[in-house]
């Protein structure tokens, strides 16, 4: 037990940098099953906060709260731009979930999120499959994602790709005159479920794909399914390409890999793209690069698991998603009209009827 009980740090939580009056924010530890979880509810004026629950092997709690606020503060944006009635939310687990995940500890965690009686809806994020889901329903009703065969909306990746891929045709359309990617150089990073399915709707229409992961075996099964390049380069970053499809984790833009882009679009499925939304967003602006805001474009999977909670079909579904076309399309006209980023078009639209659901 210990008995130093000095404060380590100042303001640890309120006086954090990505701390964005968030409502709550809920710390959640069980000895039995080692779990070790924190729960950020953003903004919940139009709903109930859903976000996905993240599994990940943080360094230090530090980094987990950091992510938390920053992921539930990103959902709140991404519903209201979308036209869901929902706030912003998410949830990190701390441990590694090759090995750490138990049913168990899934189950304590459901626990958690219900005991927020609906305040905090989750889902599927990096680290977590719809199996999991499927176990936290067991203690829960406030979890979306589930598997199909139990009445849930599946895995959310493929409507997420289609929005990416809606969201890259309207940059294109807006940059380059016609939103046809054929013949387009795209590099697609991150051979995950976004990417894999991404790199699928390039392919068929034409467009000239390269796709970079860390794992060989992931690269060579697309390359095989849809003939994209496997990337063998040293830095892709520096590669001729007319699209950066970031689709694997945030933060990849930010002054290194600016400096070297020759890309003239970026729009991906990653969270947090922009590692400084200010500093960074206006720097592609300035290079005339330009930039689908990350939270609009890969709003496909939470409006999927929408579906869950308020009845829609797969139809319905799909055409919402096609609409981030015409969204996004708005966004850019907006940030010129303006001369504003792209990012900041598209906060500033979200934020609009975040306060106008609290008046
Ligand atoms: P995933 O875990 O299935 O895939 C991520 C891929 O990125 C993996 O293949 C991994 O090997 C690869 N990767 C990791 N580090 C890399 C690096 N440095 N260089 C190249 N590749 C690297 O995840 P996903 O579900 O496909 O999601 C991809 C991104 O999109 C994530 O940032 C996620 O938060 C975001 N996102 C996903 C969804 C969804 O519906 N799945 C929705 C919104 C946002």
């Amino acid at each position: 037990m210990t008995t130093n009980f000095d404060i380590q740090k100042v303001d640890p939580v309120f006086g954090q940098a990505s701390f964005d009056g968030h409502e709550q924010i809920v710390f959640c530890q069980d000895k039995d099953t080692g779990l070790k979880a924190i729960i950020g509810i953003h903004n919940t004026n139009l709903g109930p906060a859903l976000g996905g629950t993240r599994m990940w092997n943080y360094a230090n709690e530090w980094e987990a709260l950091n992510d938390v606020l920053r992921l539930s503060r990103g959902m709140s944006f991404k519903s209201s731009i979308s036209g869901l009635n929902l706030g912003g939310g998410k949830a990190v687990i701390i441990g590694d979930s090759k090995t750490q995940k138990t049913p168990e500890l899934m189950r304590k965690f459901g626990e958690f999120v219900h005991s927020l009686s609906g305040k905090y809806i989750t889902a599927e994020d990096v680290g977590m499959e719809t199996k999991d889901m499927d176990t936290v329903r067991e203690v829960t009703p406030y979890v979306t994602g589930i598997s199909e065969s139990k009445g849930g909306s599946g895995n959310p990746s493929p409507v997420t790709a289609y929005g990416v891929f809606m969201g890259m045709k309207a940059a294109a359309k807006y940059k380059f005159g016609s939103d046809n990617l054929a013949g387009k150089k795209i590099m697609v990073q991150g051979a995950g479920n976004v990417g894999k399915t991404l790199v699928e709707y390039l392919t068929k229409e034409g467009a000239l794909v390269t796709i970079a992961d860390i794992h060989q075996d992931k690269m060579e099964a697309i390359n095989q399914a849809y003939g994209a390049t496997i990337y063998t380069g040293a830095d892709l970053y520096a590669e001729e390409m007319d699209i950066y499809a970031p689709c694997a984790l945030g933060a990849t833009v930010n002054d290194e890999t600016i400096a070297k882009l020759k890309a003239k679009v970026i729009a991906g499925a990653a969270n947090n793209q922009l590692a400084n939304e200010q500093i960074h967003g206006k720097i592609l602006k300035e290079k005339g690069i330009l930039y689908a805001p990350d939270f609009l474009i890969n709003a496909g999977g939470v409006i999927n698991v929408y579906s869950e909670l308020h009845q829609m079909t797969r139809d319905e579904v799909m055409k919402k998603t096609e609409n981030i076309y015409n969204t996004a399309l708005d966004i850019f006209s907006l940030a010129d009209a303006q001369n504003i980023t792209t990012h900041q078009a598209a906060l500033a639209i979200a934020q609009k009827r975040i306060d106008e659901a609290k008046k």
